[in-house]
């Protein structure tokens, strides 16, 4: 696919174009023109004919207005064909504006820009939000006499209100002034999930269906991306198994405001067959930021199938798996990784003839799939083996690793992925009980000092119950217990699984 970048050369088009070239050389995409040119230019035919002889595939704007209007009639008028434009910046934001001059010709374009308020399906936003969104239109559309708002009104709106309610109030509540440290330590706890935009909503971009309007058509409309803002309907092909065409991207709006009280990991009624046996039977639960989770059961309760299904290493016969607020549930191993999970495995299985350093750095790569470069890779492995407390010079080899040191390995693997989210499957296998105390207090400190939250799943109760926030315990692939550690110990149901029924139990 040969892409062309044009934007306006201020340091605003100029900054975004580099990111733009920066992605297509991570993915192999040939950028066959780059050119700035000045926002106030009166005349661009000039890159108009650029492009018309260097064909690009995809075309992708950077622009303000009224270049991005200008460009767009010398393109039509000078015969310029692409196959998809990709608008960045509020101008192609404006789709309203657009369709008013362009009629149906800006059904191939894309915009990656935020939309407005005013063109989000409010019954989608959370609790709360979608009041105060309407509020604002109605407010901005009686006072300034008109029916369309301009985008950066509403960013401006969205901005303040997220100032207002996630960065004043719990400023105030905790320290109890506005002082700026106040202020900057609440700003730095507002967290932006993957997709989201400082708007406090956002757009993610899939793969659609292929096109079948010939080569130089898209089906997948500027219209559909719209109304996949607005949450009308699915724009969205879910079957990642196609490829994607080459502007085959829709966007698919994130449900919910953008700062919440969501859990970061939410399991519903998920279900896994093998044959006709059931090993997971509908198991809800879910996890917050920042928690430390013990997965608990004994064995064959269905753990590790539970673990697997979310790390995309099996798919599940039913039931949902939502990272992050979005579904990754049937999605495989890798893309999960890629998505922020990571996970060790039960039984380690390093490559014993490379370094740790170098089994660190490839699942550095693994997790970056592959858009980072060696230097990056080796820094996050090096961390990562710090973080483990493993030896990070590159003579350091897995040959003498006991079964402490392997556990550790499996760990700084998984942590070189950089996950927010860390799946720990029986970490504490083969270890002695010195090692098991150690190997607790790993995670906490990884948890404490990283904020990364773990799901760490263990047949056995002991020194686990001392570092987890809750626990749900698991029999028979369904859920019988979920809350306190220490109201675990008392449950008579979790007893009975782990002891066997009172009466059988040496007094
Ligand atoms: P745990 O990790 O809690 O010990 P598992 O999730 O590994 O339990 O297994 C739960 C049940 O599912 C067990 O009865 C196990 O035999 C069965 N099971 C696990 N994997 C498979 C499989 N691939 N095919 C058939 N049965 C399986
Ligand atoms: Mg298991």
């Amino acid at each position: 696919m040969r892409l062309a970048a044009i934007y306006e050369d201020g340091p605003y088009g100029t900054g975004v174009a580099a990111a733009i070239e920066a992605n297509a050389r991570a993915r192999n995409m040939p950028l066959v023109l780059k050119e700035g040119y000045a926002a106030t230019a009166p005349d661009l035919s000039t890159l108009v004919t650029k492009l018309r002889r260097e064909r690009p595939d995809v075309m992708l704007h950077v622009g303000y207005n009224p270049d991005i209007t200008l460009f767009l009639r010398q393109a039509k008028a000078g015969g310029l064909r692409f196959k998809a434009l990709i608008g960045h910046g509020a101008g192609y934001a404006q789709i309203d504006r657009l369709t008013d001059t362009f009629g149906n010709d800006v059904n191939h374009f894309y915009n990656v820009d935020p939309v407005g308020t005013q063109m989000l399906d409010w019954s989608r936003l959370g609790p709360g939000v979608a009041d105060l969104a309407k509020a604002f239109v109605e407010r901005y559309q009686a006072k300034h006499r008109v029916r369309d708002l301009p985008a950066h009104a509403s960013m401006g709106f969205n901005n303040t209100w997220i100032f207002l309610e996630h960065v004043l109030k719990p400023a105030v509540r905790k320290t109890g002034d506005m002082s700026p440290d106040a202020l900057r330590e609440a700003a730095l706890e507002v967290d932006i999930p993957i997709g989201g935009t400082i708007q406090g909503y956002g757009g993610e971009v899939r793969p659609a269906r292929p096109c079948d309007g010939g080569p130089e058509r898209t089906r997948l409309s500027h219209g559909d991306a719209v109304r996949g803002w607005q949450g009308l309907r699915r724009v969205a092909d879910r079957d990642r198994r196609r490829p994607a065409g080459a502007a085959a991207a829709v966007l698919e709006p994130l449900r919910g405001p953008l700062v919440s009280d969501a859990p970061l990991l939410a399991v519903e009624g998920l279900t896994k067959r093998f044959g006709g046996f059931t090993a997971v039977d509908g198991v809800s639960f879910s996890v917050a930021k920042g928690e430390i989770l013990g997965l608990l059961g004994p064995n064959g309760s269905g753990k590790s199938t539970t673990f697997k299904c979310i790390a995309g290493m099996l798919k599940p016969t039913a039931g949902s798996v939502r990272f992050e607020g979005r579904e990754i549930a049937g999605l495989t191993a890798d893309e999960v990784c890629r998505r922020g999970i990571g996970r060790t495995f039960q039984i380690p299985r390093p490559f014993r003839n490379l370094s740790l350093l170098e089994n660190a750095v490839l699942a550095a790569h693994y997790g970056a799939g592959g858009a980072i470069g060696r230097e990056e890779a080796k820094a996050r492995a090096r961390d990562a083996l710090r973080l483990a407390q493993l030896p990070d010079d590159p003579g350091a080899g897995v040959h003498g690793l006991g079964a402490a040191g392997l556990k550790k390995l499996e760990l700084a693997r998984a942590l070189a992925t950089q996950p927010r989210l860390l799946l720990a499957d029986e970490s504490l296998g083969g270890l002695d009980a010195a090692e098991m105390r150690a190997a607790a207090q790993m995670l906490k400190r990884i948890r404490d000092e990283r904020g990364i939250t773990i799901v760490w799943v263990e047949h056995i109760m002991g020194v686990l119950l001392s570092v987890v926030d809750r626990v749900v315990v698991l029999d028979h692939g369904a859920v019988i217990f979920e809350g306190a550690p220490q109201a675990a110990q008392e449950d008579e149901r979790v007893a009975e699984v782990y002891l066997g029924p009172p009466e059988s139990r040496a007094a």
